[in-house]
């Protein structure tokens, strides 16, 4: 955004009753709105058309990043380097890829990263893992292996200057006993080179914005960028919230009720409550968006139109 245009739309949105019109929904992108999207590399043939007809759906929304998940224990090493790699190939668009301690020793670790690094990839998201037993276990770091995420950003620097993104969590990790260790944990990882921290995905827009608060009072100065999930199929939401610590509240529970045969009505929902979040976040001058895509294009398409973020069309 060229200095002089000034913010476009945070300052009437935050004013802004809630309803339609212009002031709500205007007529064009914010310029400053920046999306990224996330994938989990696919596991059968099918999986895998449907991921590349996601991102061939996705890519002309021009995001930031896509970035592509690794698998517990390192388990996708392989799959999630070659679904890197591809998007860089066939997209021209930035990928991420995550990497974490978990299962392996440091040089193991390094030689990830460095095959990234002689493959173009300039972006890890960084991250300590769950225990090979899965979430909610004790995590023992591996003999030999980067103890969490911030021993392992420190490694990374030292193969090359990639942009590294973290996880961060406003609601709490689990592992923490509260939040202020949790922040300062946080804080760690920034200070050992973090350029962006994405969080968990929560449902509560407050949740996000008292942890905007607390990163910044803290004097966490990178993007704090919400992590959104679009909720369509409840029950697989109320497992994983219950693992990584995010609450599921009564009302999202009960918008679900009784539509567990009815996927086509659940979806309409998933966009309107995941649409709603952003909205909220956007009017408190919220400007960058990471999505759980889940490998799908559909709700996330559509909460990036309601934001004004549409596909890139040629000038001329
Ligand atoms: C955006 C995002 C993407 C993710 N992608 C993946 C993925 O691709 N693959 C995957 O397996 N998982 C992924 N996860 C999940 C993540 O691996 C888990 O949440 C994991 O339990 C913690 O990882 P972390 O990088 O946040 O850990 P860390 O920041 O290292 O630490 C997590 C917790 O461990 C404790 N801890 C760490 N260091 C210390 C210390 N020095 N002293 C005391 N306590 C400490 C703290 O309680 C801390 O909150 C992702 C999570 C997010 C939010």
């Amino acid at each position: 955004m060229s200095p002089d245009t000034g913010p476009l739309y945070a300052e009437p949105m935050s004013t802004a009753p809630l309803g339609l019109g212009e002031a709500h929904f205007p007529a064009r992108a914010p310029q400053r709105l920046e999306v990224s999207f996330e994938f989990s590399p696919p596991k059968t043939e099918a999986a895998e058309r449907t991921l590349w007809e996601t991102v061939t759906r996705l890519t002309p929304l021009r995001p930031t990043f896509f970035s592509v998940t690794y698998g517990a224990g390192g388990s996708t090493r392989q799959r999630t380097h070659e679904t890197v790699v591809r998007l860089k190939k066939e997209t021209g668009i930035e990928p991420a890829a995550h990497l974490t301690c978990v299962g392996a020793t440091q040089g193991e670790i390094d030689d990830v990263a460095r095959a990234y690094w002689d493959a173009g990839i300039r972006h890890i998201v960084a991250l300590r893992g769950d225990p090979p037993g899965g979430i909610g276990g004790k995590y023992t770091p591996h003999p030999g292996g980067y103890a969490n995420a911030a021993d392992l950003i420190a490694g990374l620097k030292r193969i090359g200057p990639f942009q590294i993104s973290v996880a961060a969590y406003p609601e709490k990790h689990p592992d923490s006993t509260d939040e202020a260790a949790d922040l300062e944990n946080l804080m760690r990882k920034v200070d050992a080179g973090a350029d962006r921290c994405i969080t968990q995905f929560f449902f509560e827009a407050e949740d996000f914005l008292r942890f905007r608060d607390r990163t910044a009072a803290a004097g966490i100065n990178v993007p704090v960028v919400p992590g959104v999930m679009p909720v369509s199929n409840f029950q697989g939401i109320l497992k994983m919230a219950g693992g990584c610590g995010s609450k599921v509240p009564a009302w999202l529970a009960s918008l679900f009720d009784g539509l567990d045969d009815d996927a086509e009505t659940r979806r309409m929902i998933a966009a309107t409550v995941a649409g709603d979040l952003c909205r909220r976040l956007q009017s408190e001058g919220v400007e960058q968006f990471h999505f759980y895509t889940l490998n799908r294009a559909d709700l996330t398409f559509a909460i990036c139109h309601l934001l004004g973020v549409r596909p890139q069309r040629s000038s001329s």
